[in-house]
């Protein structure tokens, strides 16, 4: 079994992938007002270029041959005209600022305008609406001028802002800009609730292996019970203080809903809020990250349910939301992680009852309430745990690596042959197509 992938090492692959890497920030108070007047002089300027394409338009409608500018550049160009006048305090921040926000008016109309013809897909896209004080997320990006990582590793230079403490090591970035492998394209400063960000836009040389050696296949039932129950009887419990900050969250929400609108105490129970949300969010994000390196290593094959996005949306239930959110970082850290070890992501059709389907017999059970957390077997009489009986008829759409062969699958898993589909086609409820296996290795 193990005697044919010897030598794939060389057989990988290198490729220039982009790359996010975002640091919290412990700015001193008087950076925290430069970042936070660099988000609001974005805001401004989105707002005032998103009023600026609604008067056009106003116009247009009695004169066809006035000028609606669009694009960043047409919407730069009004800016650089305007700007004395409508914003005379201009220069206290960087020009990347204006230039930030206007890019993002430009995105939204062209968001708009492709979903209209239907070159977007996905759900429909409204009119881009005004960014207001408070609700819009602060964050402004920087594409020029020097953006570093400094040599002590504990320090970042922006444009403007200049050197920022960080509240984690860069230590991993660092190297491999010393290395000469990364380069950073652009930083992005965002606020999450009392929290600054920096999120870098690198590119980076990344080598990818064939394959890691492992012949294995997992399949993860992600959920809020547990992070994840793996085919192969792991429990991945849940962050340890998760329940706490849950509890927290639900507290809160009440409160909240008890507050007088526009008072003050609502006000504090809403920064309040944020906090905890922002907390339980990176609690769960770094144990996915544990999750997602240890199954995208240890593993030849990671197959995972794909993500309900319109139940998504419907079903807001904190529990449920948490759950979701969990899942779709799973994928999307799967999905490069994957690429980076040399195991590929396959992702279960939609419609493959995972739940419903007895894992020992194939039976499949009509109806599955919420509240059954137990698989009992009409059929053969099997009895076992929910979450566990759905990641093992997720691993079983592939019963192994080496049935799939490696010479059907392409070196970063990006496309399958017909072959594979036909293999991984399990009996479905309804639906078409077959389970993809996952998306290019780009990066976050
Ligand atoms: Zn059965």
């Amino acid at each position: 079994m193990v005697d044919n992938h010897r030598g794939l090492e060389d057989s990988a692959t290198m490729a220039i992938v982009m790359q996010a890497s975002r640091f919290a920030l412990d700015p001193t108070p008087s950076q925290q007002r430069t970042l936070a007047s660099h988000a609001g002089a974005a805001r401004f300027a989105y707002n005032w270029g998103l009023h600026l394409v609604q008067e056009r338009l106003e116009q247009r409608r009695v004169d066809s041959t006035a000028q609606v500018p669009w694009t960043l550049p047409e919407l730069r160009r009004e800016w650089n005209k305007a700007k004395h006048l409508v914003a005379p305090w201009w220069a206290e921040n960087s020009k990347e600022a204006y230039s930030s926000g206007l890019d993002g008016v430009a995105r939204a109309l062209k968001n708009w305008s492709d979903s209209r013809s239907g070159r977007r897909k996905g759900r429909p896209v409204g009119f881009p609406r005004f960014k207001k004080k408070g609700r819009a997320r602060d964050a402004c990006r920087f594409t020029t001028g020097p953006i570093r990582v400094l040599a002590d590793r504990k320090h970042l230079q922006l444009p403007r802002i200049g050197v920022l403490k960080s509240h984690e090591s860069t230590r991993k970035l660092a190297r491999r800009l010393e290395q000469g492998t990364a380069r950073i394209l652009a930083a992005t400063i965002s606020r999450q609730a009392d929290t600054w960000f920096v999120s870098l836009t690198v590119e980076v040389q990344r080598h990818f292996p064939v394959s890691n050696g492992k012949l294995t296949v997992v399949g993860v039932d992600a959920g809020i019970r547990h992070l994840a129950v793996l085919s192969t009887g792991v429990i991945v419990a849940n962050p340890r203080s998760q329940e706490h900050q849950l509890n927290k969250l639900r507290r809160l929400n009440r409160q909240l809903a008890r507050c007088q609108p526009g008072s003050k105490h609502r006000e504090q129970t809403r920064r309040q809020l944020a906090r905890v949300h922002a907390r339980a969010a990176n609690l769960r994000r770094d144990a996915i990250h544990k999750l997602s390196t240890a199954l995208a290593t240890q593993h030849g094959m990671v197959v995972v349910e794909q993500l309900n996005v319109a139940g998504m949306i419907r079903n807001r239930r904190l529990a449920r939301v948490l759950s979701d959110a969990g899942l779709a970082e799973l994928r999307r850290q799967l999905s490069y992680k994957t690429a980076w070890y040399g195991s590929r992501l396959v992702v279960a059709d939609r419609f493959y009852p995972s739940s419903k389907t007895c894992s020992a017999c194939g039976w499949v059970k009509g109806k599955l309430t919420v509240g059954e957390r137990t698989f009992v077997c009409a059929t053969c009489g099997h009895i076992i745990d929910r979450d566990l009986n759905a990641a093992r008829n997720l691993a079983k759409l592939i019963d192994h690596v080496a049935r799939s062969g490696r010479e059907t699958l392409s070196a970063r898993g990006v496309d399958v042959r017909p072959g594979l589909a036909g293999l991984a086609t399990p009996k479905r409820e309804a639906g078409t197509g077959s389970p993809r296996v996952g998306p290019a290795p780009v990066g976050a």
